[in-house]
C-alpha cells in the first residue's frame, strides 16, 4: 500500500521519532504549526478514527496523553490542543489515522479553538436523532 505513514513506521521514509511502542508511533509533523507539533499514529493502517479498531483507538489515546504531557513540559507550553481530521471535508490530507498534538502559548495567534462561527439548532431533536444511530 502506498501510505506515507506506513512507510514512516517501517523506516522507509525518515522522520523525527519521539516515541514508539508495540502498537503506536509518535513523530514530529514535517510542517509544524507550533514548536513540538507531534503526530501520533497506530502501527496498523486505518484510514481514520471512524474506521480504526476500538483497541487501536484506545492505544493511540494513551500515547496522545503521554506525548501531550511531554511536549507541554518540554516547551513550557500554556496549553495543548488535540486535533484530528476525518475525511477531506474535515481537512484530512493523509489517510492513515493520526492525532495532532499541538502545544499552545497564550496569545500565540493560532486560531484552532475556540471556533469563529456558531450555528443555531433544535437540540432535543438532534440529540434523539444522533442517539438512534449509535
Ligand atoms: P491532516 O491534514 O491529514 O490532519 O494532517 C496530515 C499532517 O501530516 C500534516 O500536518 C502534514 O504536515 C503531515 N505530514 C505529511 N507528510 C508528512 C511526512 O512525510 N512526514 C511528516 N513528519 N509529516 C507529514
Ligand atoms: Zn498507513
Amino acid at each position: 500500500m502506498d501510505c506515507i505513514f506506513c512507510k514512516i513506521i517501517k523506516g522507509e521514509i525518515p522522520s523525527h521519532k519521539i516515541y514508539g511502542d508495540e502498537h503506536t508511533f509518535a513523530f514530529l509533523d514535517i510542517n509544524p504549526i507550533s514548536n513540538g507539533h507531534t503526530l501520533v499514529i497506530p502501527k496498523h493502517h486505518h484510514e481514520n478514527l471512524l474506521t480504526a479498531s476500538e483497541e487501536d483507538t484506545a492505544l493511540v489515546a494513551k500515547t496522545v496523553k503521554k506525548i501531550a504531557n511531554a511536549v507541554k513540559k518540554t516547551f513550557n507550553a500554556d496549553g495543548v490542543n488535540i486535533l484530528q481530521a476525518n475525511g477531506t471535508a474535515a481537512g484530512q490530507s493523509v489517510f492513515h489515522y493520526h492525532v495532532h498534538v499541538v502545544p499552545r502559548m497564550e496569545n500565540d495567534g493560532l486560531h484552532l479553538w475556540p471556533p469563529t462561527k456558531r450555528i443555531g439548532h433544535e437540540a432535543a431533536q438532534m440529540a434523539k436523532a444522533i442517539n438512534k444511530n449509535l
